[in-house]
């Protein structure tokens, strides 16, 4: 049995901790009580992150108010279901082979797709084809409207690939040459440079004069 806070009675948002879920040994839930009446278990690591902070009345509300046009299912909506189950295995479930890469990191799913299919559908829409994947725009972002799209495994593989060209100070080589003189970090540096930083930023290194160089 693992040590954990007590939670009862604490408020989260819109959601008061009413108590733990008995789970066979696995990480500790708990039942909450949300302002609009609903209910909602979840960790309590989604409760004192703030990733979940209404039974879902939340996001639900937030999407409507950003207008996001809803859409209706087409068809089987298979892939889709199985994406959404993917990404909140790679987020909540530890033992999830990529969990180190998402919810190890800190990256969560937004409240309303925890709690429905059909929010996170009317958001993401579906799947054009066979071929795609669910897939981050902003990869230290989390999963919420505006932060995700569908992609071909090409287009993903281009996002990630290691032999990116980055110019930094007048030279232009691979961004894992850049990591390894600089001593910086790969992963981050290619998150920051994929939202759009500059090298500089990217590296966290301050801008210099080239003649300094
Ligand atoms: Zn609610």
């Amino acid at each position: 049995m693992g040590r954990f806070v007590d939670l009862s009675g604490k408020r989260f948002g819109r959601l008061v901790v009413l108590h733990r879920v008995a789970n066979k040994g696995k990480i500790t839930r708990w039942r909450s009580v949300c302002d609009c009446g609903g209910e909602k278990t979840c960790q309590a690591s989604a409760l004192t992150t703030g990733a979940t902070q209404s039974c879902g009345c939340l996001g639900k509300e937030n999407a409507r108010r950003l207008g996001l046009a809803k859409r209706k299912y087409q068809g089987s909506v298979d892939k889709e279901r199985h994406a959404r189950g993917n990404m909140i295995k790679r987020c909540y479930d530890q033992s999830s082979r990529n969990y180190h890469n998402y919810g190890g990191r800190g990256i969560t799913v937004c409240d309303s797709w925890l709690a429905s299919f059909r929010a996170f559908y009317e958001d993401v829409g579906p799947a054009p084809g066979r071929e795609y994947t669910l897939d981050r725009i902003c990869t230290d972002g989390n999963y919420e409207p505006g932060n995700v799209k569908w992609s071909t495994q090409d287009e993903q593989r281009h996002n990630m690939r290691r032999n990116r060209l980055v110019t930094f100070r007048g030279i232009t080589q691979a961004l894992n040459l850049w990591c390894r003189e600089l001593g910086v970090s790969y992963k981050q540096a290619i998150h920051r440079l994929n939202c759009g930083c500059t090298p500089e930023i990217a590296f966290g290194l301050p801008e210099i004069e080239l003649k300094d160089i």
